[in-house]
């Protein structure tokens, strides 16, 4: 079911430091039944920190069959993602204007959301993901699938296609897996000699400055500085050839990535120098900054549950908004339960009626909100807190929101965020 990491996963270095320890922790997107009376599953929740290429690492691989028995995650359901998707497809659309002839793949590509995007500016798509009933919803909205982890046998699958890929793309995936020189080589084996391949990972900078540590869960291997990215594909024998800032999971890098050969395109040398150089500056690539990133989130813990407790103290009855795996992390970090937070509202049909492992605390349809007038929200997702507050405009007349993170405060709305 899982197993320790020995090495590091980019450069194979075996002295890795542990700086963060979370704890035995449920899986976050693992959702169980209200009733279920089976025990949850707790795996290890650490992170380490790689001093020879500074990737940060969980130490515990939960095997992909145990992690997605039972996944609820599907992309669609945020307009932030249908907007940042669309921007995205514009982005790539600057680079290949010839769309009708250029074959966009995707990998873990959900419910095709991403893949939609490109075909309304006339790309050909294909999707590679593997839960079925997830690329079963890509199919019915006329997203051709293969159902497959990304590896040798869908590999075969996109090589029987006409043509092969001018872009390759892998959104929030690359932190997933495990053996990431064997993904990167997979797709050197489909990417056409004049295409790219684009990645998008969310940047380990923001995690440890902004303290956004509930990004840490199972399904999250690697957290990601440029440095290490560049390690990578350097051992691939592949060029980065730009890297940009994106505003989204917190504060994301979209890379891309080129044949050495492939002259056509432009490196942004002084892009990627940047990142370098920041990240330098805030000492990233020694491991004291790691250690007091760990003090930061045994602070925000204290913090937020002290918030809580005073609120309960006052009899005072909360609710959270967002069901996301983030929560998850928070919640059973802390040890918060029902006793605090009495349920948890989303909009997603997949998730209502169910609870998370670890707490339990059950999720409902966000109208129950009228129907039980908590009087605090927590917003879970954060970190598109001014989203879900406009969502919510009818609870602002007889409650308050809680932001969690990266510290926990009161508001009463976006005026105050
Ligand atoms: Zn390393």
């Amino acid at each position: 079911m899982f197993f320790f990491v020995e090495k590091c996963r980019i450069c194979g270095s075996k002295d890795l430091k542990k700086y963060l320890n979370l704890g035995q922790m449920p899986l976050a997107n693992n959702l169980v039944d209200v009733k279920s009376n089976k025990s949850d599953l707790f795996f290890p929740l650490e992170v380490l920190f790689c001093k020879k290429c500074f990737l940060s690492q969980l130490s515990a691989v939960v095997e992909p069959e145990t992690l997605f028995s039972n996944y609820s995650y599907r992309t669609s359901i945020s307009d932030t993602f249908i907007k940042h998707f669309s921007a995205f497809s514009l982005e790539v659309q600057k680079i290949f204007p010839d769309t009708k002839n250029c074959l966009v793949l995707d990998i873990a590509s959900n419910d095709g959301c991403l893949l939609q995007e490109f075909k309304k500016k006339g790309f050909p798509v294909l999707g590679v993901e593997p839960a079925k009933n997830i690329a079963e919803i890509a199919e019915s909205e006329g997203i051709e699938t293969i159902v497959e982890f990304w590896g040798e046998s869908a590999v075969k699958k996109v090589l029987q296609k006409k043509q092969k890929p001018q872009v390759i793309t892998a959104t929030n995936v690359f932190a997933h897996v495990d053996d990431i020189h064997s993904f990167v080589s997979d797709v050197k084996k489909v990417l056409s000699p004049d295409g790219i391949f684009i990645i998008e990972v969310p940047y380990a900078l923001n995690l440890i400055m902004k303290n956004e540590f509930d990004t840490i869960y199972h399904e999250h291997l690697s957290y990601f500085l440029v440095r290490p990215l560049l390690t990578l594909f350097e051992m691939e024998k592949l060029d980065v050839f730009d890297i940009q800032d994106i505003p989204i999971h917190g504060g994301s890098i979209r890379v891309f990535v080129k044949f050495p050969q492939n002259n056509g395109i432009k490196t942004m040398h002084q892009n990627i120098r940047k990142f370098v150089e920041k990240e330098e500056k805030n000492g990233l690539y020694f491991l004291d900054a790691y250690k007091k990133f760990s003090f930061r989130v045994l602070k925000s813990k204290i913090d937020f549950l002290e918030l809580l407790l005073e609120l309960k103290k006052d009899g005072k009855k909360i609710a959270g908004y967002g069901a996301a795996a983030k929560a998850s992390t928070l919640l059973n970090y802390c040890g918060i339960g029902t006793e605090y937070i009495e349920f948890i509202c989303d909009d997603s049909p997949l998730k209502q009626g169910k609870a998370f492992a670890g707490n339990h605390i059950p999720i409902i349809p966000s109208n129950a909100l009228e129907k039980t007038k908590p009087d605090y929200l927590v917003l879970f997702a954060w970190t598109i807190a001014k989203e879900l507050i406009t969502k919510t405009k009818e609870f602002q007349s007889y409650g308050k929101y809680i932001i969690p993170l990266p510290r926990a405060k009161i508001i009463l709305d976006e005026k105050n965020l």
